[in-house]
C-alpha cells in the first residue's frame, strides 16, 4: 500500500518500484488522500485551471486512471481536499476544510478502514518532514503512521473493520541529493546541458537533511512505466521538464533504483535490505 498526498505523487516517488511489484504479482495499491484539487497547471501547454475545484478534481481523476494503469496498480481515493501549498511571508492561513486541518482521528480513521479491508504488508509514505514542506505532504505522513500503529489494535477505531497489522513501514525518498548530483554530473560529463544545478543549490542553500537510505530497489526496467504515468498527468508535468531531462541511459547507468528508508518492521530483516518484503517472505 502506497500512501501519497496527491495524484501525480505516486508517479514521481517510488513509481518504478510499484510497477515492478505489480509486473511481479504484488497486489500494489496507491491511495491518494486528497484530489489534489489546489495543484498549480505546471505544464506549459495548458492555461491556468477554469472552474471550481470539483473540475479540477475530475480532471486529475481522469489523470490519475491513466497514471494507474501505466503502472500497472490500482488506486484509491480517500476524498480529502487539497490544502494547496501556502506562500508568501507571512504564510496566508490554511484554506477551510481542506486535508491538514483536518483532526488526525478524524483524517485517519478512512485510511484505517482501508488497512483492514486491503490488508497489506508493507506500507509506503512520506518521512515526518513530508519530504518536501508541504501541508498535505506532511499530513499524509501523519495518517500513514497513526494507520501503520492502530489498525491492528481492536480497541481503536472501532467499527472501522476488524484489525490487521502491517508488518512494514517505509519512507520514499524522491529527490535524494546524492542521486541528483550523481545524475547532475554524469550529465555535464556527457557534454550536455543539466538542468538541475540550480536544483541542488537551493537544497543545499536550504540545508534541507539527507535522511537514511535503508533499502534500495532495482527498478530500472520501469523507468518506461514511471515515465508514460508521469506523463498522464498531464496538466501536472511539464513534458520538457525536469522529469524528463535525463537521457535513458544516464540515468540506468547512475541511477537505477529506488530508494526508501525503513521507519518500522514487525518482522526480523537485516540492513541494508534490496526488497521492501524481506523478512515477510520467509515469515508470511
Ligand atoms: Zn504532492
Amino acid at each position: 500500500m502506497a500512501v501519497h498526498a496527491h495524484p501525480d505523487d505516486e508517479s514521481s516517488k517510488g513509481a518504478a518500484t510499484t510497477a515492478r511489484y505489480a509486473a511481479e504479482g504484488v497486489d500494489v495499491l496507491v491511495v491518494s488522500c486528497t484530489g489534489g484539487e489546489r495543484g498549480d497547471v505546471l505544464n506549459p501547454s495548458y492555461g491556468p485551471p477554469e472552474g471550481g475545484l470539483e473540475v479540477i478534481r475530475a480532471v486529475r481523476e481522469q489523470e490519475m486512471a491513466a497514471a494507474a494503469a501505466a503502472l500497472g496498480v490500482r488506486q484509491h481515493w480517500l476524498g480529502f481536499v487539497d490544502s494547496g501549498l501556502p506562500e508568501g511571508d507571512p504564510l496566508p492561513p490554511l484554506p477551510e476544510g481542506c486535508f491538514a486541518l483536518v483532526p488526525l482521528e478524524e483524517a485517519s480513521a478512512p485510511l484505517v478502514e482501508l488497512v483492514r479491508e486491503f490488508r497489506p504488508h508493507v506500507m509506503t509514505t512520506y518521512d515526518p518532514s513530508g519530504g518536501y514542506p508541504h501541508p498535505d505532504h506532511i499530513m499524509c505522513h501523519r495518517v500513514s503512521a497513526e494507520a501503520y500503529a492502530a489498525a491492528g489494535d481492536p480497541e481503536r477505531y472501532v467499527g472501522r473493520g476488524d484489525p490487521w497489522t502491517p508488518l512494514k513501514l517505509y519512507y520514499n525518498h524522491g529527490f535524494s541529493m546524492r542521486r541528483m548530483r550523481a545524475v547532475h554530473e554524469a550529465i555535464l560529463e556527457a557534454g550536455r546541458e543539466s538542468p538541475f544545478g540550480e536544483w541542488i543549490e537551493s537544497r543545499q542553500a536550504a540545508e534541507i537533511p539527507e535522511r537514511e537510505v535503508t533499502t534500495r530497489i532495482e527498478c530500472s526496467d520501469y523507468f518506461d512505466q514511471r515515465d508514460a504515468a508521469l506523463r498522464a498527468h498531464a496538466t501536472q508535468i511539464d513534458p520538457d521538464g525536469f522529469f524528463f531531462a535525463v537521457p535513458r541511459a544516464v540515468e540506468v547507468a547512475q541511477w537505477s533504483t529506488e530508494e526508501y528508508e525503513l521507519a518500522d518492521s514487525r518482522v526480523p530483516t537485516d540492513l541494508p535490505e534490496d526488497d521492501l518484503f524481506a523478512g515477510i517472505r520467509e515469515t508470511v
